[in-house]
Parts: structure tokens; C-alpha cells; sequence
């Protein structure tokens, strides 16, 4: 049993947004003076783009589902520090982040502003991703990755050969959905699947059991998972240990995804 450790990429920045971000970032044409982004109140995304924006020094603007003034998560006091222009919208706007109407809106409210989706899951995302599976060593046969909009899932599926696998653990539910978010961005690759029995109720939901979880892992191992992705991969990985998933002497790799940030406590 291997971890892919994409947590220590950054000590706040979540690995696989980065990741995602990365050729758009290496790639961004001259005429691009600033971008233009969308999440909720703690999302790796916009955080991983903020602070790459910042670095960059890109004017950012961040399209958040929720007023967050004066009641700001960890995640938005970030992007405060790093000069970020947030940009508090209600839900039935937010919906509206992918309608063209919406986004030819946006364009002229942004001129030249590079609209990147909603957690980073361009296409493009995935030659960033793909990487990953070509840095990890030594060989393996299975590696299990998180799922919510199936991009990260994608450009790892994209890096392995033909005879290793790909198991996805869905974090929301979305039997079905979620197969076809990630066959989105594929050609007919077959040397994959997602189970869906490990979301504990949807997005960010987390029974007591699975922090508690959480906390007796973090406690004993060298490193920290967070419930709304890492810790519901380890949980399936410990339980599909359990029922005796996986053949004898198969090679498995767990991607540790990072996400830490979203888990910080409030301070103010
Ligand atoms: C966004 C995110 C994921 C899910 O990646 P998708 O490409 O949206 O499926 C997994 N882990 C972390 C830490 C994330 O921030």
C-alpha cells in the first residue's frame, strides 16, 4: 500500500487543485488580465487559484454561492490577504455559472478576464493530473482517487497503461452522474470504476463516525486527512480491505488529494 502524497505539494494550497490549474496557469495568453472564477465559502479552488493569482500577481476575481461578509471562512480570509475581489452571489445565480448568457455577462463585466470553471475542471485540467501517475513509484495496479466532478479522475485515467486501474470513490451521491462527468473527458477507456458506496450522505456530509474517524487517523498516522474527500477515500480504503476487495499482491496507490484547508477551524 503506497500514498501518493499531492497533500505536501503546498502547507495550504490543495495538491489536485493545483494540479488542475497548472497548464492553464503555464499556458495563459498575454491578452488575459484577469480571471475569473466560481466556488462556495471553502473551496479548495478558489483558494488554490487565489493564491496562485496572488504569486502571479493576476487581479483575481471570485464568484462565491452565499454571502460570507462579515461571517468570512478561513478559505475567504485567504483570498482577502492575497487581494482578491470577492463577489457574493445568491443561489440562483450561482446556478447560472455554466449558461452562456450568464458567462457572455461576465465577459464584459471582465474584459479579458479568463473565466476558469468552477473547480478547475476544464479539460485541460487533465494533462496536470496526468502527470501525477507518471511521478509514482514503484509500479502499481490500482490507484483510488476521490470523485466529485470526475476532472481529477479523468486526467489520472488519462496517465495510467492499459493493465493498471483506476477506482474512484464518489464524495457525493451521484450513481450514474458522476460516470458520465468523467466519461466526458474520455475516449472509451474501460480500465475504470466508481463505487458509490461511500459519499455518508453527499457532499461535505459527515456523520460523527466519519470524523471520528478522522481524528483517530490523524492522531496515529504522519500525515492528515480531512472528511469531505481524503477521509472518505482512507474510510472505503479500510473497508474495502475489510470485505476483501482487491486480489492478493495487487499494488494499490491511494492519491492523497490535500483539501486540508477547507477543514481549518474558524478563528474570528
Ligand atoms: C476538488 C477536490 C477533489 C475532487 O476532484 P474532482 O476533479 O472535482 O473530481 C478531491 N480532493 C480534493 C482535496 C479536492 O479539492
Amino acid at each position: 500500500m503506497m500514498v501518493k502524497r499531492d497533500d505536501a505539494i503546498h502547507p495550504v494550497v490543495s495538491g489536485n487543485k493545483w494540479r488542475k490549474l497548472k497548464h492553464t496557469i503555464e499556458n495563459l495568453p498575454p491578452t488575459v488580465t484577469s480571471i475569473v472564477s466560481f466556488g462556495g465559502g471553502f473551496s479548495n479552488h478558489l483558494h488554490a487559484l487565489g493564491f496562485i493569482c496572488h504569486t502571479l500577481n493576476i487581479p483575481f476575481h471570485a464568484i462565491i454561492r452565499g454571502n460570507y461578509e462579515g461571517n468570512e471562512s478561513p478559505m475567504l480570509n485567504d483570498l482577502l490577504h492575497w487581494k482578491a475581489n470577492l463577489h457574493y452571489v445568491k443561489k440562483d445565480t450561482y446556478q447560472k455559472r455554466d449558461e452562456k448568457g450568464y458567462l457572455a455577462q461576465l465577459n464584459v463585466q471582465f474584459p479579458n478576464g479568463l473565466i476558469v470553471p468552477e473547480g478547475g475542471s476544464q479539460s485541460d485540467a487533465l494533462f496536470g493530473v496526468s502527470e501525477l501517475v507518471d511521478e509514482i513509484e514503484p509500479p502499481f495496479d490500482t490507484i483510488i482517487a476521490p470523485v466529485a466532478s470526475g476532472a481529477t479522475l479523468a486526467g489520472i485515467i488519462k496517465g495510467l497503461t492499459p493493465t493498471q486501474r483506476a477506482l474512484g470513490i464518489g464524495v457525493l451521491k451521484g450513481e450514474g452522474y458522476l460516470e458520465s462527468l468523467v466519461s466526458q473527458f474520455l475516449d472509451h477507456e474501460e480500465n475504470w470504476r466508481i463505487t458509490h458506496d461511500f459519499h455518508f450522505g453527499g457532499y461535505a456530509k459527515k456523520p460523527q463516525y466519519l470524523k471520528t474517524f478522522c481524528e483517530q487517523f490523524n492522531t496515529c498516522m504522519p500525515f492528515a486527512i480531512e472528511p469531505v474527500y481524503s477521509g472518505k477515500v482512507f474510510y472505503a480504503l479500510q473497508q474495502l480491505l475489510r470485505e476483501g476487495a482487491f486480489k492478493k499482491g495487487e499494488r494499490i496507490v491511494i492519491l492523497h488529494t490535500g483539501g486540508l484547508q477547507g477543514a481549518r477551524p474558524k478563528i474570528n
